[in-house]
């Protein structure tokens, strides 16, 4: 069975896969090959037809030693987009332990060391800004906001807890936005790591209160999902009221944005239905 994700999205929506190591030893795996053509292919036991195998294809897979530069230098591009007046907007989806954190942020634990694609894009705009300063004045702001349950929390607020944020259109942006989020200015890239890591740990401290944390945020999930189908199928209407989070995102999905999806996969056996519904880009399977 061969799911052709390139073939499906079209665009300016791109799917790029990674495939975490392993840390399990002895357990099997269920990956089994990982092509430079961006094909993947995992084996599912439990699938009665043939021998179980199925044949993924995305605009880039990502293997378990990918490095976090050859990874970004595949975002790269993007990056350089922002800079002559895209939107772009890169997202991870995948289950819990999968991997999505190390390829946004970096290694649990706020090490200096392997950082993400938020820090790296970041030092490529600051890098770019300065190159382009004789022609271009840019200003770089950073907000940093989570959506939990339908509401809007800002993450750099000193009580991000209390702090619920609306969207609204306002006069002068061009579009949706969150005038009341914090919006700070920042001049370098150790600026917005220190942001960074305020704004995780306004995270992690507000939701250990949380029950039924990731099942409950998969809501907003599948609603991505089905706006990034629409998109991707050029259907008239695109259902970006159905949550805040894509009411949120509408300018930086379909239009003139351009959108970079990681999905995300553990490559233990006994995670392949999660895999599987992964890769099928069923971003609301919990
Ligand atoms: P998620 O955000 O999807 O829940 P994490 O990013 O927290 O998952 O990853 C789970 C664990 O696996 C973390 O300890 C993380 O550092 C590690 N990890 C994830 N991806 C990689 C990778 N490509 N290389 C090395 N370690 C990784």
């Amino acid at each position: 069975i061969l799911y052709n994700m390139v073939q499906d999205l079209k665009g300016n929506i791109r799917v790029y896969c990674r495939v975490r190591p392993s840390f399990t030893s002895g357990s099997s795996n269920a990956v089994e090959f990982v092509g430079e053509d961006g094909s993947l292919v995992i084996v599912d036991p439990s699938k009665p037809t043939k021998d179980g195998r199925r044949q993924f294809q995305f605009n880039q897979v990502f293997g378990p030693t990918a490095t976090q530069e050859e990874v970004f230098d595949h975002v790269q591009p993007l990056i350089r987009s922002v800079m002559d007046g895209y939107n772009v907007c890169i997202f991870a989806y995948g289950q819990t332990g999968s991997g999505k954190t190390y390829t946004m942020s970096g290694p649990s634990g706020g090490s200096a060391k392997d950082l993400g694609i938020n820090y790296l894009a970041l030092n490529d705009l600051f890098q770019m800004s300065d190159r382009r300063k004789d022609v271009i004045n840019y200003v770089i702001r950073v907000q940093m906001v989570e959506i939990y349950n339908e509401q809007i929390r800002d993450l750099l607020a000193e009580d991000s807890s209390t702090t619920k944020l609306e969207i609204r259109s306002c006069a002068g942006d061009d579009g949706l936005t969150l005038p009341d989020a914090i919006m700070l200015p920042v001049t370098s890239p150790s600026d917005v790591l220190r942001l960074m890591k305020l704004g995780d740990l306004n995270r992690v401290v507000s939701s250990t209160a949380m029950n039924n944390r990731s099942s409950r945020s998969h809501r907003s999930l599948s609603c991505l999902g089905d706006v990034v189908t629409a998109l991707a199928q050029k259907n008239t209407h695109i259902p970006y009221r159905n949550s805040k989070l894509t009411l949120l995102l509408q300018d930086s999905l379909g239009g003139h944005a351009k959108t970079l999806m990681f999905a995300h996969v553990s490559p233990e056996e006994d995670s392949v239905l999660e895999t599987v519904s992964t890769l099928k880009f069923e971003l609301g399977a919990a």
